[in-house]
């Protein structure tokens, strides 16, 4: 996390379309700190309940309960335990929130396992659904939360909060330091109006190639990175199953991970609101990634492009960060995305319409056999997407609008 010091002026990135989180040093009363500490035990318990439910769990055996199935769990704890129902529900609920998460990631292979939070050490709750209310600012250098059970606690006001903060989280460090961290969901940007289209084509290459001319790529890891990664991968298999060493790895390898997906994050935040603030309309290829991703014949779909492109395609679209892209563009500019059927945009010259699978020379390069005319194959194809031309599978002309009668006429007569 970047953290600003005194009165640095936050860029616009920050304020509005980041979603990072912004942390602020909370500086509660000594009354205020006994309930926040008691917030912070519930959640702990609450979190090591579910590791529990989790480590019991073994292949054979009913599986472990789910996020609801434990929500109502907690419900009947509460009814029992009088302690548990003096704290409030939703920092209890919250914590089995960001276990489901944490378990998620474990699955995806981004994280460990979620393990024991031990007193003292990780402490911490969250708190969802804030309203514009819940904070304020009382002088220039301070401002302050409201908080469950516990009443308004002040912060030190180090740089602009976001109006639209939706969720903060309240940690404590190991020093005894207190923290809020607040969420904020970035709104739409703002159309520019200036009627401007532009197609983006997804690459395995390059990450994304505009109409424009521009070709964006996402930056995972650098060469070096990859190296070490590969490097510990193979220690990892080296490795005595519940040794240490493999545990270190295995950490080792998680955060380099992480790192990846971080900065792809980044880019996709930064590509969408650049793209949004750009042009009116934007247009994209409706492609599933989840089954693109899955099966590599779920291409099939999408004819047009070469097989050689499959090789590595599962990690070439995760690592771009195209579905993300898609739906934070969507966010960010709500009812000017446009989805165009994805069949030919490659083959199709972008200049005279001419289909031929051969004008595709390479993976990176387009040479019209009609016309002559030569581009990158990736812009080509962008270009062919922001005029909304695509060909349909049956060889007619297709178009991006929706669905009208003639293409079902089509259908019949062809039956
Ligand atoms: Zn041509």
């Amino acid at each position: 996390m970047v953290r600003r010091e005194g009165n640095a002026a936050p860029s616009l990135q920050d304020i509005r379309y980041s979603v990072r989180m912004s942390r602020y040093r909370l500086t509660p009363s000594i009354e205020q700190e006994a309930i926040l500490l008691g917030h912070c035990a519930h959640a702990r318990f609450v979190w090591n309940l579910a590791v529990e439910q989790h480590r019991w769990w073994r292949p054979g055996r009913a599986s472990a309960p789910g996020y609801l199935e434990q929500c109502r769990q907690l419900t009947a704890a509460r009814a029992e335990h009088t302690w548990l129902r003096e704290g409030p529900q939703m920092v209890q609920q919250q914590a089995l929130r960001d276990f489901a998460q944490a378990m998620t990631n474990f699955m995806t292979g981004t994280h460990g396992r979620p393990s024991w939070r031990k007193a003292g050490r990780h402490e911490g709750f969250r708190i969802v659904a804030v309203k514009p209310g819940d904070v304020r600012r009382l002088t220039r250098k301070t401002g302050e939360v409201r908080i469950p059970k516990v009443g308004w606690v002040r912060f030190r006001w180090s740089r602009p909060v976001a109006e639209d903060a939706k969720s903060y989280r309240i940690t404590r460090d190991p020093a005894g330091r207190w923290h809020v961290a607040f969420a904020s969901a970035p709104g739409p940007v703002p159309a520019p109006a200036n009627g401007e289209v532009v197609g983006i084509d997804r690459g395995i290459i390059v990450s994304a190639a505009l109409s424009t001319g521009e070709m964006v790529s996402a930056h995972g890891l650098t060469v070096c990175e990859q190296r070490r990664l590969r490097r510990l991968e193979r220690r990892l298999t080296r490795a005595q199953p519940g040794s240490n060493r493999r545990i270190t790895v295995k950490r080792t390898i998680a955060r380099l991970k992480t790192r990846e997906a971080d900065r792809r994050k980044d880019w996709v935040e930064k590509t969408s609101t650049d793209v949004a603030r750009r042009f009116d309309v934007i247009r994209v290829e409706n492609l599933n990634v989840g089954t693109m991703a899955r099966s590599a014949r779920g291409t099939a779909d999408a004819p047009g492009r070469g097989v050689a492109a499959k090789a590595g395609l599962n990690r070439g679209i995760y690592r771009s960060g195209w579905g993300l892209l898609v739906r934070r563009l969507e966010e960010k500019a709500p009812g000017r995305v446009e989805k165009i059927q994805p069949a030919f945009t490659s083959q199709r010259c972008s200049a005279c319409g001419h289909v031929d699978r051969k004008s595709r020379e390479s993976q990176a390069h387009f040479r019209c056999t009609a016309c002559g005319y030569a581009c990158n194959a990736d812009i080509n194809a962008a270009k062919n997407i922001a005029a909304g031309h695509a060909v349909t599978a049956r060889g007619g002309l297709g178009d991006a609008r929706p669905v009208n009668r003639e293409p079902q006429l089509l259908l019949l007569t062809a039956q």
